[in-house]
């Protein structure tokens, strides 16, 4: 267990009303007793918060007026001593908090390491940590939700659940093994082990059929709008950024930064993919062939095709129809307050698998039913979400795929009447690579690796 007792800057970089400079360890409490003017935190009350002052130890001038949180051991984040001190935002006061404790012996944390420690401590597990990172970065309520779950331990139990099963069943075949006498144990053991392993296999599967859901609330549903030019896609796009609430974070690209817009869609997070170019777009068709375009379309989780309702389908508007209608779309007929020109049926006809929506940007109609239809392509017509356990982490991801992959070997070899011997070794793997998720057995690098993800701070 490391000992030494780290500090960071636990708020947001930036100006603020308050910031938090964070203490973890051994020597917390005694550090910022020695700058403490006010009361002798050594002594009160654990999980109490205290007015008080900080004194350069060097000036003895008085640096900071600040509140300070004094958490002792074990009920804390890292199960180790905390002290929290509260102090005026702005980077100068902040900064000079951070530097005296500095001097006075606390080492700086490298990023994550608080919440490095609280795995380290056993406090919570790797799943668990993971979803620190993810509420960090949680760029919608349900996004939220879901890390704050997970964070709660929901996956872990459920990972632990099903490790549960495969390891009695194991023991079973152990059982099996010492006592080979008994002849029912073995043909217990057998139609036991294939029923299990095909629970789990039922299990692990529907766990993955949350992560291409998981993923879109991570990383929000990558959304084109196309459509020939003055049809309203920038009216649409502004429709959906007024009334929801726009984010834009900058993505550190490898040769320049990109920026993305994010909309909250009842609580659908759209990620606008390449808005720009396809504002600019003077010929939308011409432009589908260009292979970027085409890129851009394939990325797409979604697509809103714009069609105008004063005007009949043209060749550009079946051309741009053809060219998506196997992805997911919604088919927005805009307008709607001119005279009719588009042959609505004709349309439902061609695209009888996708939904037809019709507005009048212009006059702010039709964008509850347009938010219903994107709200429903993506949850399916599941409203109540809240109880779903989602798998929402690459790695997590990549695991799960491979405890499925042990878990059809073990059932093939079954089917093949293999010695159970053999097939224990398949249901072991399935087990171990659970076990990777909640991070037993995890290899120390991947640890450091995955903690050095984190902000600092954290
Ligand atoms: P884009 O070229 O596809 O991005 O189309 P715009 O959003 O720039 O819209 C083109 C023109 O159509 C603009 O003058 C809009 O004001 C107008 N427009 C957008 N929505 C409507 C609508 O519902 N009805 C009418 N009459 N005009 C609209």
């Amino acid at each position: 267990m490391e000992t030494d007792t780290i500090t960071a800057i636990s708020t947001p970089i930036g100006e603020g009303a308050i910031a938090i400079v964070r203490l973890s360890g051994e020597e917390a409490v005694s550090i910022v007793d020695s700058l403490f003017q006010g009361k002798d935190l050594q002594r009160v009350d654990t999980h109490t918060m205290h007015y008080g002052k900080i004194i350069d130890p060097e000036t003895l001038e008085i640096a900071e007026e600040v509140m300070v949180s004094v958490m002792r051991a074990p009920k804390t984040f890292t199960r180790e001593d905390v002290v929290e001190v509260n102090c005026h935002g702005g980077m100068v006061s902040v900064n000079r908090i951070l530097e005296i404790m500095l001097a006075k012996g606390a080492r700086l944390a490298e990023p994550g390491e608080f919440t490095k420690r609280a795995f380290l401590n056993g406090r919570i597990d790797l799943s668990q940590a993971e979803a620190v990172m993810d509420l960090i970065r949680a760029k919608t309520d349900r996004a939220m939700n879901v890390a704050l779950k997970q964070m709660d331990g929901r996956l872990s139990r459920l990972i632990q659940d099903l490790r549960q099963q495969l390891l009695e069943t194991l023991a079973h075949v152990e059982v099996n093994i010492d006592y080979p006498e008994y002849d029912d144990v073995e043909e217990m053991s057998h139609s036991i082990m294939a029923q299990k392993t095909r629970d789990v296999h039922q299990e692990v599967d529907r766990l993955l059929a949350t992560a291409k859901q998981g993923k879109i609330l991570r990383e929000g549903l990558g959304t084109a709008i196309i459509g020939r030019p003055n049809v309203g896609k920038s009216s649409l796009m502004n429709a959906l950024v007024h009334e929801n609430k726009a984010i834009v974070t900058e993505v550190p690209g490898t040769t320049r930064d990109t920026i993305e817009e994010y909309v909250n869609v009842r609580g659908v997070p759209l990620r606008l993919i390449d808005t720009a170019g396809i504002r600019e777009t003077e010929d939308i068709v011409e432009r589908i062939g260009v292979e970027r375009s085409r890129q851009v379309l394939q990325e797409a989780d979604l697509i809103l095709l714009v069609l105008n309702y004063g005007e009949d389908l043209n060749e550009d508007d079946e051309a741009l129809i053809e060219a998506v209608r196997d992805m997911n779309i919604i088919i927005i007929v805009n307008k709607t307050d001119l005279d009719q020109k588009l042959d609505l049926e004709r349309l439902r006809d061609l695209v009888p698998e996708h939904p037809v929506i019709t507005t009048a940007l212009l006059h702010e109609e039709g964008i509850d039913e347009l938010e219903t239809a994107i709200s429903n392509t993506f949850f399916e017509g599941e409203i109540d979400t809240g109880d779903m356990t989602y798998v929402s982490n690459v790695r997590h991801v990549q695991l799960l795929k491979q405890t499925q992959q042990a878990l059809e070997d073990a059932l093939h070899g079954m089917e093949m009447d293999m010695p159970i011997d053999l097939v224990q070794i398949d249901v072991t793997r399935a087990w171990e690579l659970l076990g990777e998720i909640i991070g037993d057995a995890v290899h120390e690098s991947l640890i450091d690796q995955l903690f050095s993800q984190f902000c600092l701070g954290k």
